[in-house]
Parts: structure tokens; sequence; C-alpha cells
């Protein structure tokens, strides 16, 4: 078996060996990287190869994974002339976070803790649980209070504890934090964990293939702690270093207006948010999140793509999903703001992808 890569900070330089359980830099506490620049296979020699993301395997840190669910290879749907969707809710659990919950859940297997505990306000949680148990991994997932019976019914039918917490998805967070502190516990976050986002960059190797060795002029992609953009500039990265791609696409971050403390730092020219811009309630529950802790890494990426970030109200998130269910695609509102972003013509004419991240079915219709 390959060793694991080693783990870095990268404001301090601090590193942690592969198959250690610090989850944190130990110095400044901030979210960790992995010292892991892979070279992609070029298209041709993808022909044949298993029909998961997995087929990407040279960019991946661990290898034939015992714990997957064929999530992966999502379909590439136009919306108009220039927009397309990627479907990703079409995955095992309903949401693109299967991408990285399964490279979580292998890492795990492969440490062999006695816990894996997790933090979510829904889509993650049900993704870390249903891998922790293919993976024959006991699991608590840690949700703020008020989470809806059906996110919670799912957590627990995959065999995971849902503990409910006072105090809002922070005070989850925290929860999941302590708990993963104890000995012999695993914290499969998908923010500070960096195997998360080596997870979800397979959303970029896909739309690489599926585009003949191309990518749109613009991903328009959901930031709430960002670990799809982020996976997203992994993949561009790998793929533009290694010769494989001729332009980077501009990325394009969409946070909704009531909770945009990463909007609102882009604004100022600001390196990172203040951590006190105002938050109001939101339909996209998935992505709000006032105080990101990759904050920095994020507005960065956008800076260094060319890109830009685009805020949408209630009334814009509320519409788009209205217009995509009658296209023929039950979203959940969190996965229909980046549609509520472009579809009134932001592009100008650039061609673009906007990715469906979750199944309408986990919080129905937005009112
Ligand atoms: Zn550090």
């Amino acid at each position: 078996m390959t060793p694991l890569p080693d783990r870095y900070c990268p404001v301090d330089g601090v590193r942690i060996p592969g198959d250690s359980l610090a989850w944190c830099c130990p110095s400044c506490h901030g979210p960790l990287e992995l010292d892991f620049s892979p070279t992609p296979a070029p298209l041709k020699s993808l022909t044949g190869r298993v029909n998961s993301l997995w087929r990407y395997a040279e960019t991946l840190p661990l290898a034939s994974p015992s714990v997957s669910l064929g999530e992966g290879r999502t379909p590439l749907v136009p919306l108009t002339d220039t927009v397309s969707a990627k479907l990703d809710f079409l995955m095992p659990t309903l949401s693109f976070k299967d991408r990285g919950a399964v490279l979580l859940a292998e890492l795990a297997r492969r440490i062999g803790p006695r816990r894996v505990v997790a933090d979510s306000s829904g889509n993650a949680g049900t993704a870390i649980a249903a891998y922790c148990a293919r993976a024959g991994l006991a699991c608590t997932v840690y949700v703020p209070l008020g989470t809806s019976a059906k996110k919670l019914e799912q957590i627990e039918a995959h065999g995971a504890r849902a503990e409910e917490v006072d105090g809002g998805r922070e005070a989850a967070g925290a929860a999941a934090r302590r708990a993963a502190d104890e000995p012999d516990t695993f914290y499969a976050s998908h923010v500070f964990n960096p195997y998360f986002l080596h997870g979800t960059k397979t959303y970029v190797h896909e739309l690489w293939e599926d585009m003949g060795g191309r990518l749109p002029d613009v991903l328009v992609l959901p930031v709430g702690n960002g670990t799809l953009l982020l996976g997203a500039a992994l993949a561009v990265a790998e793929l533009y270093g290694a010769g494989l791609l001729d332009k980077r696409p501009a990325l394009w971050a969409v946070q909704a207006a009531a909770v945009a403390p990463l909007a609102e730092a882009w604004e100022r020219g600001a390196d990172e948010p203040t951590g006190t811009t105002p938050v109001a309630p939101t339909y996209a529950e998935g992505i709000a999140i006032p105080r990101p802790p990759r904050a920095r890494q994020i507005l960065r990426a956008v800076r260094d793509s060319g890109g830009t970030f685009l805020t949408v109200t209630e009334d814009r998130i509320r519409h788009a999903q209205a217009d995509l269910a009658s296209r023929g695609l039950y979203v959940e509102a969190t996965a229909a703001v980046c549609w509520a972003a472009v579809r009134e013509g932001a592009l100008a004419g650039r061609s673009a992808v906007v990715p469906l991240c979750g199944a309408g079915l986990k919080s129905g219709l937005a009112r």
C-alpha cells in the first residue's frame, strides 16, 4: 500500500505525518493542506476505466477504495446554448458531498480509529454517515438543533448517531471539534481535512473529460465553506500544470446575499472577511457560513483565476429553483444559487457550467 502523504500548514509550514489523527495545525489551529502534486492521466488513457470518480486514479491520494458507492461521473446537460448544468445531485446520497466523503471514509478506514465524528447542517453529514456505514466505522454527526427530520432520519438510517447541538451551525462545529480531540477519534471534517478537496476536485476532472480536454470560460460555483470551489481550483492547477489544458476558466463564486462574508470582503478588496458581516436567514442553508475557515484561500483562488463574486437575493434563489424544476430538474434551493446568479445575462455570452449540487427532496421547494 502506498504511504499516505504528509499534511502541512500553509501559514507556518508545520508538518503532520499522513496517518496522524491531528485535524488542524497544532500551532495556529488552521486548516491543513496535503503535500501531494499529482499529474493527471491524458484524456485518451481514460477510456475503459471504472465509471466513477476513481477513474482519475493518478490524481487521488488514495487507491482502490473498498468503500466506493460508484460516486461521480454525473451528467452534463445544456440549459441554454452556452450554459450547462452538471447534475451532481445524482450521487449515492443525493449531493456532491459524496465526492469528498468517500475520500475521508477511505482515509479513516486505513487509519482505523475507534470512531469517526463529523459536523454538518445536512448534506456533508449524511454523506459521511453513508460512507462510514460502507466502511464499517462507528460515526457520530453533530448537527444544529432544529435540523430537518428527514436529514436526521437519513443519518441514523446509516447507523450513525446524530447529536443535536443547541446554538446553531457553529456550535455543532465546536461540539465536533471537542469530540475530535478525544483519543482515537478521526474528525471527518469537510472543511479542515484536505482529502475532502481532493475528492471534490473530480468535479472538474469529469468536466474536462466530458468536454474533450477543455473547460468552459467560466465555472460558476456556490460558496459557503468553499469546498467545491477549492477542489475546482486544485483540478485546474493539476490539468494546466500537466499541459493538459490550454486555457484556465474563471471561477465565479456565488453567495446568498443574506450570508455573504466572502463577497463582502471581495467588494472591499480585502484578503479576508471581517468576521462581523451581518447575516440573515436564507433558503440556501448549505452555503450559510458566516466565518469560513478557508476564507483567505477562497478569495485568493477566485482572484488568481480572474474570477469574481456574485450574490443572489432570496427571491432570485426561489425563482431559479422553480425555473430549474420547470425544466425537469428538482434541486434544493442551495443548488439553485449558481443558476440564479447567471440566468439573467451576467455571463454576456461566455460559456459556463453550473453545478446542481443537491436534490430537491432534501429540503423541498423554497416558498
Ligand atoms: Zn499553522
